[in-house]
């Protein structure tokens, strides 16, 4: 925390104080560890009167029609962070269908159950996302099945986790869109979207070759996918394309480097420098979201108050200023050679197929969230890891970001190996 953020207008660290729970005090006080102790012993609170904290602004969810919080929670975040959270406007929540009737956010559930919007997300069957399949009958079950053990009563908004690996199989396989049709008719779930990644490992297609199909062609209202600075033009324009056409999008994976830099002792000494006013890649990062009118929405991983401070904050800012710019600079700097945008250029040149962007997508879990037993659990789960890497460089020239794709794959086996 910078003394910048700390004079920020909104929600810093004394409103948490005066506004949060006695358990929230105790976490911004001594940390995450506290917080998560704190979190487990506070028995649930009656509903009570919601204080004046300075609201998150919303947007239309494309053909949705809700209108969402610019950052959307998710029910993988710090439980503890939550209640605030929910004060703060967040009433949208991704992978809410992970949370059971004894486990969900009483935060959450003590609201009028129209004022705030759940999402079940649904994958695969019989393998993963690059190797599963689609199937109507157990895509409509399970849903059944998290609608009855939450008892939410219905979803907000289904989402085909991960999405189509082709063209083909958006235009062939209806397994997903008829699954979401029938749980509609029985108001167990509103509204149909897709989170969407890219293929070109599996001989399949990008983000960017699928969407355009799905939004003409498919009952989808909105999408998910990657996006941060620096991407790919063709990531805009389909953005761009999205709001033409009245399709939500919520960006993801957007931090990418944000959270080693913050642990480099090198760029913080020169983030300290008058040029970048304080800004941080995180709050800038999150006002270059923001200020990209044809995005509904981001999702960002959420550990602590620090972290909800930072990025709520500058959500409401919303203005890139000079000094944000020069700071998403300095990251930008920091990332080159180092970490992987996700934009799955490399793959195709491939001739192991090597999912080498998901390796590196896991590899972010590990630096930049800090979760290092999650990205050992997903790289457990590839079929050709770090070590089918024969070393023969077809990858690297096509990388604009400069990786070192050879090295790094052993460096990142080395860490989750
Ligand atoms: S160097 Fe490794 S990752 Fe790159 S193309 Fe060759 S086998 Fe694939
Ligand atoms: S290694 Fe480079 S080319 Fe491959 S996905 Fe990452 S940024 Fe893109």
């Amino acid at each position: 925390m910078n003394d910048n953020k700390q004079n920020a207008k909104g929600l810093n660290r004394r409103d948490f104080l005066r506004l949060g729970s006695t358990g929230a005090a105790g976490m911004a006080l001594t940390g995450l560890g506290a917080l998560d102790a704190s979190a487990q012993q506070q028995p649930a609170q009656p509903a009570a009167p919601q204080p004046a904290v300075p609201q998150l602004p919303r947007r239309r969810y494309g053909r949705t029609g809700l209108e969402i919080s610019a950052l959307v929670g998710a029910s993988d975040w710090n439980a503890a962070v939550i209640p605030l959270a929910v004060q703060s406007g967040v009433n949208y929540w991704h992978k809410a269908h992970r949370w059971t009737a004894q486990n969900m956010p009483d935060a959450i559930k003590s609201q009028p159950r129209e004022s705030y919007y759940l999402e079940v997300v649904v994958d695969r069957v019989d393998g993963d996302n690059a190797h599963g399949r689609i199937d109507e009958e157990q895509h409509y079950q399970f849903v059944k099945k998290c609608v009855a053990n939450s008892g939410v009563g219905y979803y907000d908004v289904m989402k085909f986790h991960f999405g189509y690996h082709s063209l083909n199989e958006a235009q062939n396989d209806l397994g997903m869109v008829r699954a979401y049709q029938r749980l509609n008719k029985e108001g167990l779930v509103k509204h149909l979207a897709i989170s969407q990644h890219h293929y070109k490992n599996i001989g399949g297609d990008m983000a960017y070759e699928i969407l355009p199909y799905v939004m003409d062609n498919l009952p989808y209202e909105a999408a998910q996918f990657f996006y941060t600075y620096g991407d790919k033009k063709e990531v805009g324009d389909l953005i761009a394309l999205a709001k033409q056409k009245d399709f939500g999008v919520i960006a993801m994976k957007t931090m990418g480097g944000v959270g080693r830099a913050a642990q480099d002792p090198k760029f913080q000494t020169m983030l300290a420098e008058p040029r970048f006013g304080g800004s941080t890649p995180g709050a800038a990062m999150v006002k270059w979201l923001m200020s990209n009118p044809n995005l509904t929405a981001a999702v960002i991983a959420t550990t602590n108050f620090d972290q909800m401070q930072e990025n709520f904050t500058a959500a409401r800012q919303g203005a890139l200023t000079v000094n944000d710019q020069e700071a998403l600079d300095l990251l930008a700097a920091f990332n080159k050679g180092t970490t992987c945008l996700l934009c799955s250029d490399c793959i195709s040149h491939c001739p192991e197929h090597i999912a080498i962007a998901d390796i590196f997508r896991y590899e972010r879990y590990a630096l930049d969230y800090h979760d290092l037993s999650r990205a050992r659990a997903e790289y457990k789960t590839l079929t050709k890891n770090g070590t089918s890497c024969i070393g023969c460089g077809d990858c690297m020239p096509v990388c604009e970001t400069n990786i070192n794709i050879v090295s790094k794959l052993m460096d990142v086996h080395k860490l989750l190996g």
